[in-house]
């Protein structure tokens, strides 16, 4: 996998100074394949991978990633932020009713998704009416009515057998009708070939110019793949588009079909379908996606934690410390463990940290449940006995065991605990800085 091949080229360098061309030409190289193969639109890619290496290049090398990692984190950021970052909420009218159209090639998933809108929009209060102008098909005003009625949404279609087939007149008659029964919002679903052509352009247009929408949304087939791109484009000119809904993102598609048309159309991507259910669908996550194209959501998270947990100026100021001849306390104690404890859900993915090796031995037994418990002990103890545990006699000791809900045995342990790591901290101020073997920790 790329996560594999990434983690091999990673190298250990850490410090000062920028990242190195080298490191940004071999990375960058992996996330091109990666985008690729998530199906990204071939001059989306080049145009993002060299967006990518000039903003590398400014970088200064982090303290707590190595160069790999750190260029993953850029690719994540810009992807995040071409994929249009929070998304936007949908645009209501100031005066209903808010109109939405669907809008997309056949088979796209606009009347699944029609229903979908219908139901979360009716469970936040509002009122919508559902409008069949997809006259294309036989069967479309019946899906639509079937579709409504689970969502208990009421739709509005033309009058069967009296020979209607303009779908212009049924979306005009739908907004009346919308208007006079006070409907907050109006869906019109649309119909669809199952390529572009001009006469359903023509037709999107037209029912476009006829209901004025606030919302016309193109709704794609995450699994379309490079066509996206074009597909995209041709809707944006043909009929215009205010945003973008992916559906069927419960298949495999990598979603680089999001990348691709919120790149070239500069539209967000709003919602996201999930399945066929009326309940597969939700609010479109631009960090998910992002993580979703460039399938190595291990290494993201490992980035994420690492910079939160490896916290290396914490280290070297508490080696500072200890080196300029003050002690080590229960509270340093205390700290060290809270940070273990912040580390304990990244023990899988440590082996890719460089130098983690002793990390993870001392993580192998460590039980997250007893950070708390030490954490009551020594918020049981007053600050003299804290700043000074020699003080610590049997009748403080029993005092503290209450004092936490533990026994003194637990108390007992935690002091010579305390003391090995600060014999430890001890021996790693003379070795200068270095942790000795073994690693702090229980
Ligand atoms: P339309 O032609 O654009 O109206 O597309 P439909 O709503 O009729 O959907 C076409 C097919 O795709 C139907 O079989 C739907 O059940 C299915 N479908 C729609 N959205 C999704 C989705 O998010 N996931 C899956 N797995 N299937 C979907
Ligand atoms: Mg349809």
């Amino acid at each position: 996998s790329l996560s594999d091949r990434l983690t091999a080229t990673f190298r250990n360098l850490r410090g000062k100074g920028r990242l190195s061309e080298q490191d940004i030409t071999t990375t960058v190289s992996e996330i091109r394949r990666a985008l690729l193969e998530a199906d990204v639109a071939l001059p989306v890619v080049r145009e993002f991978t060299a967006a990518v290496r000039e903003r590398a290049l400014g970088e200064e090398v982090s303290k707590a990633l190595n160069p790999g990692q750190q260029i993953v984190k850029i690719v994540n950021a810009e992807l995040i932020e071409i994929l249009g970052g929070q998304a936007r909420d949908l645009r209501f009218a100031k005066r209903p009713p808010t109109v939405i159209m669907l809008a997309g090639l056949q088979g796209a998933g606009k009347t699944t998704l029609a229903g979908k809108l219908a139901k979360w929009l009716k469970d936040q209060g509002q009122t919508p009416l559902l409008v069949a102008a997809d006259l294309q098909r036989p069967n479309a005003v019946t899906q639509l009515q079937v579709v409504g009625e689970r969502a208990g949404v009421p739709v509005w279609a033309p009058e069967p057998g009296n020979g209607v087939g303009d779908p212009v007149a049924v979306a005009r008659s739908g907004l009346a009708q919308a208007q006079d029964k006070l409907h907050s919002v109006l869906i019109v679903d649309t119909a669809g070939r199952l390529g572009v052509d001009a006469e359903m352009m023509a037709q999107a247009a037209a029912i476009k110019e006829a209901v004025q929408p606030d919302e016309t949304l193109f709704v794609l087939d995450a699994m379309i793949g490079q066509d996206a791109v074009a597909t995209a484009q041709a809707f944006l000119e043909g009929v215009d588009f205010t945003g973008v809904v992916l559906t069927k993102l419960d298949g495999d598609a990598r979603g680089g079909a999001a990348l691709s048309v919120a790149k070239v159309t500069g539209r967000p991507v709003l919602f996201a379908s999930t399945g066929e259910k009326l309940t597969d669908f939700e609010r479109f996550h631009a960090d998910r996606m992002a993580s979703r194209i460039l399938d190595m959501g291990d290494v993201l998270t490992l980035i994420e934690q690492a910079e939160r947990a490896f916290d290396q100026d914490e280290a070297e100021r508490m080696a500072a410390k200890v080196a300029g001849g003050e002690d080590f306390t229960l509270q340093d104690f205390l700290d060290q463990m809270q940070q273990l404890k912040k580390m304990g859900s990244m023990k899988k993915v440590l082996g890719m940290l460089p130098g983690a090796g002793q990390m993870r031995e001392a993580l192998e037994n460590f039980d997250e449940r007893e950070v708390d418990r030490i954490e009551a002990m020594v918020r049981s103890m007053t600050p003299q006995e804290r700043a000074n545990p020699k003080i610590l006699n049997g009748s403080r000791r029993s005092r503290i065991a209450r004092g936490s809900g533990t026994t003194v045995t637990e108390v007992n342990q935690l002091m010579e605990r305390f003391e090995q790591a600060r014999t430890m901290m001890r021996q790693m101020a003379r070795s200068g800085g270095k942790l000795p073997r073994g690693g702090f920790g229980p």
